[in-house]
């Protein structure tokens, strides 16, 4: 790394995905970046962890992406890791259970233009009646149209929602929740109609290639802890593992330096603080915390909460848009509420089955990914994701994995005779902010009132739920904002178009 005195110093507080993206920016645009973590590995809450019992590396769940996620996969490609994810054509949905051996179904797309593409899949569902794939095709055609919840957000939940557009319970849990519950992992009364409006329609109904799937090949820690991090090093960024942050320390009302937990200190130009809201307390000055925002939820989906002196033109309210009320920052990051998300890790002595994932209905198994046999390993490895994994917390380990097993091999009877070799279940329990109705009032913009701290973290105002997405976007957003003040600028990816059919019919 050239030491030029010349060059702006910027430290990062964060090696999740929000500090990461918002390195990646700067540091190839001429920013001296020191990007400070307090674990031992980059990734933060997508990351690898060491099994203790068999000494694997394993992920603390798969994480999934989607084709709508254009942020996220331009900062696979600027760092140099798309080749780490594919990107599946088709998923797989097991039938709800009955007293015979669930059906499969594939779910494609056709060659039409969105949201025609998916209908023919939806239409061949076998467990929904006629009268169920109408209220379906209904609900999804009233939720494209519904943009009040773009400005009044705090109204209604989207269970109630669905009620008032009398959705029939069935497709409620079969289809509405399905869906949901992986994406936002909260349970349908405790979804906003704003986020569960922008998975579909970002990501089912506005474009043909929204919904895609694409699964990492590799750990989450060779991508993230491994190949980015070699990236950042390589455009000159300092990357300080294991070293934690105490608290940023203010002078004349700017940020000057940022204090670590061994009392060293460094001082910068600009600051990016890209904790989990939970920690922001922590770290930033009592002025700042107790310092006034106007949250409003603003048309266009742009809900946000800004500081009444803050400089952003950009966060100018508008006409038509719902009252503001005073919050202090604190207060704020007080009110997002957490969701947990438990996956439940088996190694069997042979492959349950061919496919490398799946999507179980009404079980408590959520989603199945087929790790297969693992290199100079014993047994084959595979995972279930339950997301609003709320309801296991008084069970035991045992007694999860116990279920998991009986679900999978009744879905795939043949593997009945599979021993498992071992299993273990981890829970993240502040894996995602709940997507609560009015919760966008509470996430602060990126631009801090103080000129050179920006917030980043997927709980700031990105527009996007709990998210690889929403992290990226928002360490973007952050960097955009130095380089701004400077001049410069940086463009973040467009959003898929939307489909001219879509356009036609929900415009
Ligand atoms: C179990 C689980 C499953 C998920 N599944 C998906 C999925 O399939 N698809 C998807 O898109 N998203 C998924 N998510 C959400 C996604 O992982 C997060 O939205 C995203 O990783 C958040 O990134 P972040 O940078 O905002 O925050 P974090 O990842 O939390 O990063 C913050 C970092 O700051 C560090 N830090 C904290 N305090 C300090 C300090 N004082 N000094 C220095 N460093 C500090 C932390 O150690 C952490 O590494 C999942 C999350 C979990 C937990």
């Amino acid at each position: 790394m050239t030491n030029d005195d010349s060059r702006s110093r910027v430290v990062i507080v964060g090696g999740g995905l929000a500090g990461l993206a918002a390195a990646s920016v700067l540091a190839p645009r001429g920013f001296d970046v020191t990007l400070f973590e307090s674990r031992p590995r980059l990734g933060g809450r997508a990351s690898s962890i060491v099994d203790r019992e068999t000494g694997r590396t394993i992920d603390n769940c798969q994480h999934v992406t989607m084709g709508c996620c254009t942020s996220f996969r331009h900062f696979c490609e600027t760092t140099g890791c798309a080749d780490l994810f594919e990107t599946q054509q088709t998923l797989h949905f097991v039938e709800p259970p009955s007293d015979r051996a669930p059906r499969i179904v594939p779910f494609r797309s056709v060659a039409l233009p969105a949201p025609a593409h998916l209908s023919l899949t939806l239409a061949r569902m076998p467990w929904f009646s006629l009268r169920e794939k109408s209220a379906i095709a209904r609900g999804l055609r009233a939720l494209s149209r519904d943009r009040q919840s773009e400005t009044d957000d705090s109204a209604e939940s989207f269970a109630e929602w669905l009620t008032r557009h009398r959705q029939p319970e069935a497709v409620q849990s079969r289809f509405w929740h399905t869906v949901l519950v992986s994406a936002l992992s909260e349970t349908l009364d405790r979804v906003s109609v704003r986020h569960a409006r922008k998975v579909f329609v970002d990501g089912f109904l506005s474009n043909r290639h929204g919904w895609e799937v694409s699964i990492p090949t590799a750990p989450l820690g060779e991508i993230y802890d491994d190949r980015i991090a070699r990236s950042l090093s390589e455009s000159g960024v300092t990357l300080k593992t294991g070293t934690g942050v105490k608290r940023l320390l203010m002078e004349d009302g700017r940020a000057a330096a940022a204090e670590l937990r061994d009392g060293l200190h460094l001082s910068a130009d600009e600051f990016v603080l890209a904790v989990p809201h939970w920690l922001c307390g922590s770290l930033l000055p009592d002025e700042l915390l107790a310092s006034n925002f106007e949250s409003r939820a603003q048309p266009g989906g742009r809900g946000s909460c800004r500081t009444a002196s803050s400089n952003s033109d950009a966060q100018t309210g508008s006409a038509g848009a719902s009252p503001s009320r005073a919050v202090s920052l604190r207060d704020a990051v007080g009110q997002i509420e957490t969701a947990p998300i438990a996956s439940a890790h088996l190694w069997f002595d042979r492959p349950l089955t061919e496919l490398p994932h799946a999507t179980l209905l009404d079980r408590t198994s959520q989603w199945f990914f087929n790790r297969g046999r693992e290199s100079g390993q014993d047994g084959h490895y595979c995972q279930v994701v339950i997301s609003a994994a709320g309801e296991l917390s008084s069970r035991s380990e045992a007694a999860i994995l116990d279920e998991v097993e009986t679900e999978l091999k009744s879905v795939w009877p043949n593997a009945g005779n599979a021993k498992r070799l071992h299993g273990r279940v981890i829970t993240e329990h502040r894996a995602v902010f709940s997507p609560l109705p009015g919760v966008d009032q509470f996430r602060p913009d990126q631009q801090s009132p103080i000129d050179n701290l920006q917030l980043a973290g997927d709980w700031t105002q990105t527009d996007w739920p709990s998210t690889m997405e929403g992290a990226v976007r928002s360490g973007y957003l952050a960097a955009q904002n130095i380089l701004a003040r400077r001049g410069e600028s940086f463009e973040l990816p467009g959003e898929l178009p939307r489909s001219l059919l879509f356009r036609t019919l929900f415009s």
